[in-house]
């Protein structure tokens, strides 16, 4: 296969790779997540041909239209499906039947009705806590200090695996001046580590971004225009 959306592909796994070498890291430990939202199906679908696996949606409406019509164009292929955008507690019962992984839990209430609608369906359902660090524009997202309580809560919930953590920095020109937010949030993966959770998945670094997000140590990035184009 050939054209545009493969060549685009190609080419940050490339910068993935170049990224992950720098910062003395095993380009394995990195997960594309494409993010497919305002993307028509056969525009995901030749993502798809090209081997991605991981398909980013930020809206439940929007993905439970357009899931059924990428995985008919794309019928050998097992691809994992993540929400990406905020969640509404009223669309939990759609999201834990669409979602492998849903990297915007930020409520001790959203975690709880997942924990709910995941058991009625004899599911675990993996997730992330979203954090919102100082300085941050975008509204959803706990704060720092906010995060061990909610941990701490989500122990007791039997069909949720918290994984990690999220983080959408401010939009900057540069790039660099993302990297302290990036940095922050593996900080307190590290000391929330230390106080006895699990957390190996960091979601963080976007098409502009990713490369300082991986050398601070993400895990998953989030690549939607450098795949696919501006969105329209
Ligand atoms: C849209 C979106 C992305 C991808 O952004 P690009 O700049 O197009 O790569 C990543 N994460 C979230 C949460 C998004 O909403």
């Amino acid at each position: 296969m050939s054209g545009r959306i493969f060549e685009n592909i190609r080419d940050i796994y490339l910068r993935v790779s170049r990224a992950a070498m720098k910062a003395d890291r095993d380009p394995s430990g990195i997960e594309v997540v494409a993010v497919t939202k305002t993307v028509p199906p056969d525009l995901v679908r030749e993502a798809v041909e090209s081997g991605l696996r991981l398909l980013g949606e930020n809206r439940v409406q929007e993905a439970k239209a357009k899931i059924p019509l990428v995985e008919e164009r794309t019928p050998d292929s097992r691809l994992s499906w993540h929400l990406i955008g905020h969640l509404q507690k009223n669309k939990a019962r759609d999201a834990v039947r669409l979602f492998d992984l849903i990297h915007s839990v930020d409520s001790g209430e959203l975690a709880g009705e997942l924990d709910r609608q995941a058991e009625k369906i004899g599911k675990i359902q993996r997730v992330l806590v979203q954090v919102k660090l100082s300085g941050e524009i975008s509204k959803s997202g706990v704060a720092p200090e906010a995060l061990l309580p909610l941990l701490t809560i989500t122990r007791t919930m039997t069909h949720l695996c918290v994984e990690g953590l999220m983080t959408i920095p401010p939009l900057f020109e540069d790039a660099a001046a993302a990297r302290p937010y990036f940095s922050q949030l593996r900080m307190l993966r590290d000391r929330t580590e230390a106080a006895g959770f699990v957390l190996p998945v960091l979601s963080m670094g976007m098409s502009h971004d990713f490369e300082a997000a991986i050398e601070e140590g993400a895990t998953m990035v989030r690549i939607g225009t450098a795949i696919f184009g501006e969105r329209s």
